[in-house]
């Protein structure tokens, strides 16, 4: 079991309740989409398996551990040494090479600076980008933008990867290819959720978890 959530609700300030009871369980290996409608909850409930955020009531438990008994020191170290994220904006750093960005998903994990980049090499090669290291994010396509966060969460080697909306500012063409690279992740054994409001890309998925009002359906 990498990743549990148990009766985990989420209430924000002016009475929103993103999520209602919610019960999860994610084993090693999986690949899934949590799948639903906007608002429904789904980034809120990857922001609280990431330990991004804190449930109001209930428990998480990741990697064997219930994140709640965890002081916030020992935390930053879980989300920086075993969670990869992969967001819908890639959140690049404008000015640096696909390179560094690579390197810096290392920056925190305590690895020395030419490790870093020896890592970052090998990442970018996987995700077929080995030519275009020294790029910087506006030099490179959507897709390859793409490609770059999810090389910079890989880089990390996460014992859970968490992608919110992945191919959500891609075409279908390039969307189709960061899925095939997530297979690709997946089958050389990270485990991966991907968050997604598109049904088509849901169903190409091994395990769909539907949410609806904060809920997850039957
Ligand atoms: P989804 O990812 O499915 O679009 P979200 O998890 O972003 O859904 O949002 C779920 C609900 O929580 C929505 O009603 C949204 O408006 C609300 N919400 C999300 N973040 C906040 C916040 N920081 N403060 C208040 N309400 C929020």
């Amino acid at each position: 079991m990498i990743a549990r959530l148990e009766g985990v609700t989420k209430a924000y300030p002016g009475g929103v309740i993103a999520l209602d009871d919610v019960w999860l369980e994610i084993e090693e290996g999986e690949l899934l989409a949590i799948v639903g409608p906007s608002g429904s909850g789904k980034s809120t409930m990857l922001h609280v398996l990431g330990t991004l955020d804190r449930p109001t009531s209930g428990r998480v438990h990741l990697d064997g551990q219930d994140v709640a008994a965890l002081p916030d020191r020992a935390l930053s170290e879980l989300r920086a040494t075993r969670m990869g994220f992969v967001f819908q904006q890639f959140h690049l750093t404008t000015g640096a090479s696909a390179l560094d960005n690579v390197a810096d998903g290392l920056l925190y994990a305590g690895v020395p600076l030419g490790q870093r980049r020896a890592r970052a090499l090998e990442a970018l090669d996987q995700v077929g980008l080995g030519h275009r290291v020294r790029h910087r994010p506006h030099e490179l396509s959507g897709g390859e933008r793409q490609r770059v966060a999810i090389a910079r969460a890989a880089v990390r080697r996460p014992v859970l990867l968490l992608a919110d909306e992945p191919t959500g500012n891609l075409d279908s063409a390039a969307g189709a290819g960061v899925l095939a690279l997530l297979r690709e992740l997946n089958a050389s054994g990270t485990t991966i959720v991907v968050i997604t409001h598109d049904l088509e890309i849901a169903h190409a998925l091994p395990r769909q978890v539907r949410v609806r009002d904060g809920r997850v359906l039957p």
